[in-house]
């Protein structure tokens, strides 16, 4: 059989089987994934602005237990409405305030005002490869950010600061750095490819003992 026969054949096969799940209703691999806590200590809405949303829960294996809609934390508001499981507001508001903004203040001399939040819950396999493992996103366990607005107006990427002006790159690998501090996977430029133009920052449960993934 011809090279492209095959191909087609396995084309159809593969629009069959896709027509039967749909990417919405494909069940991503969990395995050694845990599911966040729907518990967690501090109320988003005690560290910023936010509305507590019904549990999600969908075919895929995506959920949040304890869903909350983010628009600010400590001060600093999100360009877009962040879903988020509950547990990873307070360390987000932490960073912000014990990182980022002394960051801020030391490399350009003011503060962040805006996130530019590229990403939040998302019921996705890691990467956007289908059939694998589910992202930290598809449990609101997970937020991707791409820069941050400054009081003067001024916007600094991650896209192009990194590799950017001193202080730009200064700023961000600081935030970044510390990042590992508050959360338990941090990507970004460099990590795997995927990450070029963001921080991809999780709360991903390791198995005791394992420390922090900073990429
Ligand atoms: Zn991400």
């Amino acid at each position: 059989m011809p090279r492209w026969r095959i191909a087609a054949v396995v084309l159809a096969i593969t629009a069959a089987l896709a027509g039967c799940a749909g990417p919405r209703g494909q069940y991503f691999s969990t395995e050694g994934l845990l599911i966040p806590a729907a518990t967690c200590p501090v109320p988003p809405n005690s560290v910023g602005i936010a509305e507590q949303l019904p549990p999600i829960s969908e075919r895929s294996g995506c959920q949040i237990p304890n869903p909350w809609k983010v628009q600010s934390v400590a001060t600093v508001a999100f360009d877009q409405p962040a879903k988020l499981n509950c547990g990873m507001v307070s360390p987000l508001a932490t960073w912000i305030e014990t990182s980022v903004q002394p960051a801020a203040r030391a490399s350009f001399g003011e503060e962040v005002v805006t996130v530019d939040v590229m990403a939040s819950y998302a019921c996705r396999p890691r990467n956007n490869r289908w059939g694998g493992k589910l992202s930290e996103h598809g449990f609101g366990n997970a937020i991707d950010i791409g820069g941050f607005t400054l009081a003067s107006g001024r916007v600094v990427t991650v896209r192009s600061g990194w590799r950017g002006a001193p202080d730009e790159q200064q700023f961000l690998r600081e935030v970044h750095g510390s990042a590992c501090r508050n959360f338990s996977t941090v990507l970004g430029p460099g990590s795997d490819g995927h990450h070029e133009d963001h921080f991809h920052l999780d709360l991903m449960t390791r198995k005791s003992g394992r420390s922090a993934y900073c990429g």
